[in-house]
């Protein structure tokens, strides 16, 4: 299931990154390592009690006058009702209401999405009826916290997550989603649009879901699908940052809510620092991943051409080496039959199960034909190991001593584990524990 996400949403000032860090916490995980993913804090993990969520900060750039400020907030909401599950409306206590809170109401009261109202900056008790004239937003009861003093977060919170049930839709979950990512022009849409045309059965009808418009279900032969274009990212705004700033957090959702991505490049362009962030976030939820080259139709190609292509987009895309990479042409459908095949094997991947008597066969071989090197004084030992998990596959091994585990050998096991096992188009998780 994929986390429920959270946006909040207010004006500049009224505290919105001070709680969007205290909510997020230490979890906000991004690995550095990933080319390409800035530690821009658009996005983080949080939870609160049994509850994972992705918390979304919608607020950009800082604006200059008032009625910019009142269309950034406004396409703000925009955004938040657009992908949000919650919407946290801050507001500032110490300010008072003001005209462009009443404004950013009306519109959240309209689009029927959940709204907890937040009333900020009340640092003490004395200071709480500060809260009360927020009931004339009529969007509920204002609760009362102090980001900054880390006051009545648990109220907030718990308000916030009774809101989470009702987006738990069971009947999507046979369903496998697909979000097409991608820049602009690569062709998202023209392949959806193949394959919604070549597959026999659109489904139209599910009970009980909230759907986006850019979703696509079908079924066929290979199962039940959801397709997600993120093509209904550009958006009027004079400002780029701000364009950017929402197509990310468009991206970024469908990215969190789908089990399959799919990076859509075009043949003649290539792959641009963008993609490489954007799949590196995909890479970082644990998604399975594949990557497709489109426009093959316009490349001008020898029986080394695809070859050759591959080497060097595999060379920027290091951290992705167990995605497949499939070159077709939306245009001619060209290998276009592929794609959900490939879809469908990425997802089975992800969700394989490997028998713990199958998996400690492959380790002990393993550690037989290339014996641990010694760390220090040490040498390690692996005891057995065990699957805890799926989506992706996740593994535990016990071990003497985690000093004595070598990146270069752990390395080792986890392509051993590639080879034995078909683990194409997903990560996997290994841990390693101690075990006295
Ligand atoms: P944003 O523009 O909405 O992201 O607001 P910031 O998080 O940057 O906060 C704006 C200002 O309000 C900063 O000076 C914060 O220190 C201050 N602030 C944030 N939360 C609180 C709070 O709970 N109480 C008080 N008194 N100040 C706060
Ligand atoms: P999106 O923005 O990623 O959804 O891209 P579109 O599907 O709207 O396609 C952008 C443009 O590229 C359109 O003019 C398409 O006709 C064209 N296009 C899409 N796929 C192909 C392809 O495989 N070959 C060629 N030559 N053109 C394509």
């Amino acid at each position: 299931m994929a986390k429920p996400i959270v946006a909040i949403v207010g004006r500049p000032n009224v505290g919105k990154s001070t709680l969007f860090n205290k909510l997020a916490g230490h979890r906000i995980a991004i690995v550095e390592d990933t080319p390409g993913v800035t530690r821009d804090r658009i996005y983080a993990d949080a939870e609160w009690l049994k509850y994972d969520f992705k918390l979304i900060d919608t607020g950009g750039i800082e604006p200059k006058s008032d009625d910019i400020i009142l269309a950034q907030m406004k396409r703000q909401a925009q955004i938040a009702i657009d992908t949000a599950d919650v919407i946290i409306f801050l507001v500032d206590g110490k300010q008072g209401l003001t005209d462009s809170d009443h404004e950013v109401a009306n519109m959240l009261r309209v689009s029927k999405k959940p709204v907890v109202l937040a009333v900020n900056k009340v640092d003490n008790f004395k200071d709480e009826p500060n809260a009360y004239e927020f009931y004339n937003l009529g969007i509920g009861d204002p609760i009362a916290i102090s980001a900054g003093q880390g006051l009545g977060l648990g109220d907030l919170l718990d308000e916030v997550v009774s809101h989470f049930t009702d987006y738990d839709v069971e009947e999507e979950d046979e369903f496998i989603r697909v979000a097409f990512v991608g820049r602009p022009n690569v062709g998202k849409s023209s392949l959806i649009n193949r394959l919604l045309g070549e597959e026999r059965s659109i489904v139209s009808d599910i009970p009980g879901t909230t759907r986006d418009a850019v979703d696509s279900y079908l079924e066929t032969e290979e199962g039940k699908f959801v397709l997600v274009d993120t093509a209904g990212l550009r958006r009027k705004s004079k400002v780029k940052a701000e364009i950017e700033r929402y197509s990310v957090v468009r991206t970024l959702t469908a990215i969190e809510r789908a089990d399959v991505v799919v990076l859509m490049l075009d043949a003649e362009e290539g792959i641009a620092e963008q993609d490489e962030k954007i799949i590196g976030y995909a890479h970082e939820m644990n998604k399975a991943i594949m990557v497709i080259v489109n426009k093959w139709d316009l490349i001008e190609k020898d029986d080394k051409t695809m070859d050759k292509y591959l080497k060097e987009l595999k060379m920027s895309l290091k951290f992705l080496q167990y995605a497949p990479f499939l070159f077709i042409s939306a245009k001619t459908g060209q290998r276009t039959h592929k794609v959900l095949s490939l879809v469908r094997k990425c997802y089975d991947n992800y969700n394989k199960k490997i028998g713990t008597g199958v998996l400690n066969d492959v380790i002990g071989k393993a550690l037989l034909q290339k014996e641990p090197p010694m760390v220090g004084t040490r040498r390690l030992k692996v005891y057995y190991g065990t699957q805890t998990g799926v989506k992706p596959p996740t593994f535990v091994f016990f071990i003497n001593d985690t000093e004595a585990l070598h990146f270069s050998y752990s390395r080792y096991i986890e392509n051993q584990l590639r080879d034995s096992f078909d683990f194409e188009g997903t990560g996997l998780k290994i841990e390693y524990r101690e075990k006295k």
